[in-house]
């Protein structure tokens, strides 16, 4: 027997834009439900539990903000929301509020599916709790046991700060996190505007651990919204 599939709830009020996603999420086999408002979703999210939300940010009723927050009453499941170019503040705004990552349309279905398997993947390392100890990607490899970082063959020293910061990224692998999220993280909650600290503390790891610190192939830059530790584990 064929193993079930995810289930999708998708939140779109465009016609068109559902069927472009229908299309490419059961061309990959995951099962789909659909609303066109806001509420609708509300009620499908209610009832049938889906694995990952699909948000579109404009519908004709609530705002992204809302219908975020009112999942965010009762369940984790992740949600990844869909922008268009001048909803910049509410993506931002959304994300804030427990929103998982985030697609600016338009956007192509590799990008789609690749953000759906790392929420996914989040959603299942959160439910049974077991984080691992030893995280690599490229050639970099943090022994989170040991508070070790190497690059290649080469230990790495990183300020407690900056380690604080990379293991920040690592916990979030794949997703973006909002310059607010990571100083509240990292620095606290008072800190949360002090945007510059990120640049600073992100160049210097760069810096260490990435082989062209100006092309970086991991500590990625979000413009606007915060850093990503980019991270697929299917590809
Ligand atoms: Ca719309």
């Amino acid at each position: 027997m064929a193993e079930e599939k995810e289930l999708i709830l998708l939140i779109e009020d465009e016609p068109q834009m559902r069927r472009f996603l229908r299309i490419t999420l059961e061309s990959q086999g995951y099962r789909l439900v659909e609303a066109a408002t806001a509420r609708e979703g509300l009620m499908q999210a209610a009832t049938r539990n889906p694995d990952v939300v699909l948000l579109d940010l404009g519908l004709p009723d609530l705002d992204g903000l809302e219908v975020t927050g009112k999942l965010r009453e009762w369940t984790q499941t992740p949600i990844i929301v869909i922008s268009a170019r001048e909803q910049e503040h509410d993506k931002v705004r959304t994300l804030d509020a427990g929103a998982d990552d985030y697609l600016t349309k338009p956007f192509n279905a590799g990008e789609l599916l690749a953000r759906i398997r790392v929420a996914l993947r989040h959603a299942a390392l959160r439910n049974t709790d077991a984080g691992e100890p030893v995280f690599t990607l490229h050639n970099l490899r943090v022994d989170m046991g040991e508070r070790r970082v190497f690059v290649g063959d080469e230990e790495v020293h990183l300020t407690p700060l900056e380690y604080k910061l990379l293991t920040t990224l690592i916990r979030h692998a794949g997703k973006v996190i909002t310059h607010r999220q990571l100083l509240r993280e990292v620095w606290g909650p008072a800190y949360v505007d002090e945007v510059q600290y990120l640049r600073v503390y992100m160049t210097q790891l760069r810096h260490k651990l990435e082989a062209d610190p100006t092309r970086p192939r991991f500590l990625m830059n979000e413009p606007g919204i915060g850093y990503r530790l980019k991270y697929d584990p299917e590809g």
